[in-house]
């Protein structure tokens, strides 16, 4: 089994240690690992919607749909440029 790393700061820790010797991190937290799921539903939901907008021919559909794929591409990518901001 390999050594536990503090998610902190990358410490080796003991398997059952509580917290890192190095700089204090509770490790009987699990690191919270949120899937963007508002991103998802975002992309999900334009595709749909751009899929349907192709088969009726609407040009409004389609361009919902776009903006939809857009935004939730946009939050997804905010989301992980924040998680790698604070070390996740
Ligand atoms: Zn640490």
């Amino acid at each position: 089994m390999a050594t536990p790393l503090c998610p902190s700061c990358g410490a080796k820790v003991k398997a059952n240690a509580t917290e890192c010797k190095k700089c204090g991190h509770d490790l009987t937290a699990p690191p919270p690992r949120k899937l963007p799921t508002w991103s998802i539903l975002l992309l999900v939901v334009g595709v749909i919607v751009f899929v349907v907008g192709l088969v009726i021919y609407s040009q409004g559909v389609t361009i919902i749909g776009l903006v939809l794929v857009g935004v939730g591409g946009w939050t997804w990518r905010f989301r992980v440029r924040r998680d790698r901001a604070l070390g996740r």
